[in-house]
């Protein structure tokens, strides 16, 4: 194999390449693979944290955007045959094509920053197919993922993730730990989602509608943003005050509205 040529990290594709040793086993010992578990990592750059599962694992499936990485992530893990590169976009990317019968797929990745929120939705939308994810994120992002409600950054992306899974934030990396720096912290998450949602709702993309309605005004209360959609007998029949603003509702309110106004429509 020839010896590809040093790579200069883009920004476009979010790169931030981690160094840390330390760091890289703690995130391994997390994830806590085991041989012959179908792990699957968004964005393996050279292979920083790929290398700490495959040795463990055998096997492993990776989804990689930039092609001119790949010629040094082979090179890097040159001792792991059973390591399958797919060069796509984890963004259209279907996982739910690497599960078997038998095995859900467990998701890892220190994830490009720029595109982090919706390719965590894209994830959600498949959660069914998914045993458990463990994601690199900017502090941020976890602490809106792990938001509860009532806290400042409660908002659109706790409920739906939330209403999926559990979500842990395991512990913060600074900038210095990768190549180059971040501006900003960065924090590890757990995301298991549920065999079923504790609190189903009979249509998502409604619930999706209504946490979106539901925030589109923060400050605003609840009677406010559903103007035209839920009137004061409508806020009596669900059993909420509408005079509330929407980061005071929890996941089994926004799932009690969602099928209730389903139910109304018929
Ligand atoms: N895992 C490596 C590490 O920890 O050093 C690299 C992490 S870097 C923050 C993000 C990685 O995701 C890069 O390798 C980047 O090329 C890749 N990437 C960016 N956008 C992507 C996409 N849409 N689909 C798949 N990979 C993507």
């Amino acid at each position: 194999m020839s010896k590809p040529q040093p790579h200069k990290a883009r920004k476009r594709f979010g790169q931030n390449f981690l160094h840390d040793h330390g760091v890289i086993r703690k995130i391994v010992a997390c994830i806590g693979p085991k041989k012959g578990q179908r792990i699957v990592e968004i964005g393996p750059g050279k292979g920083a944290l790929t290398e700490g599962i495959i040795s463990v694992t055998e096997r492993m499936d990776v989804v990689e955007l930039d092609r001119d990485l790949i010629p040094i992530l082979r090179v890097n893990l040159f001792r792991y045959p059973d390591l399958t590169v797919h060069e796509a976009d984890a963004m259209k990317f279907d996982f739910t094509s690497l599960r078997t019968e038998e095995q859900a797929i467990r998701v890892v990745g220190n994830l490009p920053y720029n595109i982090s929120t919706p390719l965590i939705f894209h994830l959600l939308s498949q959660a069914s197919a998914i045993e458990d994810m463990h994601f690199m994120l900017q502090k941020e992002v976890v602490d809106r993922l792990a938001a509860r409600p009532g806290d400042s950054l409660y908002g659109r992306l706790s409920v739906m993730a939330q209403y999926y899974c559990a979500v842990e934030s395991l512990f913060i990396v600074g900038p210095e730990s990768f190549d180059p720096a971040p501006k900003v912290d960065s924090a590890i998450v757990r995301m298991t989602p549920y065999k079923t949602p504790p609190h189903p709702v009979n249509d998502i993309k409604k619930l999706e509608d209504m946490v979106r309605i539901g925030f589109q005004q923060r400050r605003k209360t609840l009677r406010n943003n559903y103007k035209g959609v839920l009137d004061n007998d409508d806020f009596a029949a669900v059993n909420i005050d509408p005079t509330l603003r929407p980061e005071r509702l929890d996941v089994e309110d926004f799932v009690r509205i969602t099928n209730y106004v389903l139910n109304k429509e018929g």
